[in-house]
Parts: structure tokens; C-alpha cells; sequence
């Protein structure tokens, strides 16, 4: 369902050029949950980059539920990631003017539904997340697991056929961090969303279905 094919990305600098994924090719099935472990600076937000079409690689095809993104312009790049992906980044980038409720609600909003309907889905999501009380105040005011949990809200809002995220518990304590393996774990299994996560965190990916490593620039296996 997701296909990327001989993806090589180099990085020039100057004369000094550096191969970041080098003729990786992998698959994953739809409903699939897939870990990318590695260093820090193995490549793993390249790689999703890539597959949310954030990214060009430099060589190499991307196939996602059938359409090869290689034939996708720009404006239509954008469309196809609003339809069907939903993102988290590593620092959760939540818009600080605005209200936890709003953000949850955006993608909503963009896509052209009302306000107050985009709120109260966004109310749902925050009641599942137990943060309902949190709804009105600004992100900045919320702990940095509580904040990941809203990013995470807001990447699901829509019901994406795939869940990107990177390093989603990295920067929270242990509590936080089973807090959002759940939600994400319980979202996922329910929806059969497609998930790949860079991570970490050996707690969330002991719930994935598989895992692989990023080693000189191509995925391996990881096995606990
Ligand atoms: P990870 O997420 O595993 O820490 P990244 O995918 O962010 O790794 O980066 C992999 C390597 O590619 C790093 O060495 C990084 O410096 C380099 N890199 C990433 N993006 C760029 C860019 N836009 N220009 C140049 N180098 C980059
Ligand atoms: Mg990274």
C-alpha cells in the first residue's frame, strides 16, 4: 500500500555531498504498524519526509494506495497529504494563537467544515484524551505529554489512512509517554490506521506489528 522503491536521498553541501538513504526500498500493508528506530541523524525524518511527500528524494519512486506521488504537482502534493496523512512532528508545533480546541479543529476548518462542528469533534477527541477541561487554554500552558497528546489529536482529527509520526514521545517522561502509546495504539488499532513511527521507545514498539532499523542508509530489521 505503501511502496518506496530504490529511494536514495543525498544531501550536498557545498562540494561535500552525504547519501542519507542509499537504495532503500521497503513496503508496508494497509493497517500495518511499522517502528524506524536508529541514531540520531540515521535518516528516520528523512524518511517520513519522504513518504508525506514533504520531501523530493533524489532518486527513486514513492507508491502510495496506488498512486505514484513521482506524477503528483506541487498543489496536488498538498491534497493528497490532507486526504489521506496525518502527521505529528517531533516538536509537536501547535499554532500558539490558538485555543487547544481550535488546533484539534483545523484540519477540519481548512477543509471547509463549520466552526462549531470542527469544535465539537475536536471536543470529542479531547474527552477520549481526558483534556477536555484543558479545551480553551493555549497550548503553550499545557505539559509537553499533554501538548504531544493534542498534536496527535490533530493528526487523527480526520481519520488519515496513514499516521506519520516522529519520535512522538521523545521529549516525555515515562508516564506521558505510556499515556501516548495508548492513545495512539487504541486511535490506530480502531481506525486499521497505517502507522510509522520513528522512535526510540522500546514500550511503543513491543505494540507494533514490525520494526526496522536505518543502517548505512538502508532499513534492516530490529528485533527486541
Ligand atoms: P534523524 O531523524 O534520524 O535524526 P534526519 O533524517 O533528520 O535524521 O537527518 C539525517 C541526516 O541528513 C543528518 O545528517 C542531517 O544533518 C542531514 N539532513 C537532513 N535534512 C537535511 C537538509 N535539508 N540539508 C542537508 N542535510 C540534511
Ligand atoms: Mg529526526
Amino acid at each position: 500500500m505503501i511502496d518506496l522503491t530504490n529511494i536514495t536521498q543525498e544531501y550536498k553541501q557545498g562540494s561535500v555531498s552525504s547519501k542519507v538513504l542509499d537504495n532503500l526500498s521497503f513496503n508496508i500493508e494497509s493497517g500495518e504498524k511499522i517502528g524506524i528506530v536508529g541514531p540520531s541523524g540515521s535518516g528516520k525524518t528523512t524518511i517520513l519526509n519522504i513518504i508525506a511527500l514533504l520531501e523530493q528524494p533524489t532518486y527513486g519512486d514513492i507508491n502510495i494506495y496506488g498512486q505514484n506521488c513521482k506524477l503528483l504537482n506541487s498543489e496536488e502534493k498538498v491534497i493528497f497529504r490532507r486526504k489521506k496523512i496525518g502527521f505529528v512532528f517531533q516538536n509537536s508545533q501547535l499554532l500558539e494563537d490558538f485555543t487547544v480546541e481550535e488546533n484539534i479543529a483545523l484540519p477540519l476548518i481548512l477543509d471547509g467544515q463549520s466552526y462549531k462542528k470542527s469544535l465539537s469533534y475536536a471536543n470529542e477527541m479531547l474527552r477520549e484524551l481526558d483534556l477536555l477541561k484543558r479545551r480553551r487554554f493555549k497550548p503553550g500552558l499545557l505539559s509537553g505529554g499533554e501538548q504531544q497528546r493534542v498534536a496527535i489529536a490533530r493528526a487523527l482529527i480526520k481519520n488519515p489512512k496513514i499516521l506519520l509520526a516522529d519520535e512522538p514521545t521523545g521529549s516525555l517522561d515515562e508516564q506521558n509517554s505510556g499515556n501516548v502509546v495508548e492513545f495512539i495504539t487504541n486511535l490506530s488499532n480502531r481506525n486499521k490506521t497505517t502507522t510509522i513511527l520513528a522512535t526510540h521507545n522500546l514500550n511503543l514498539i513491543r505494540q507494533l506489528d514490525k520494526s526496522y532499523e536505518i543502517r548505512g542508509g538502508k532499513l534492516v530489521q530490529f528485533k527486541l
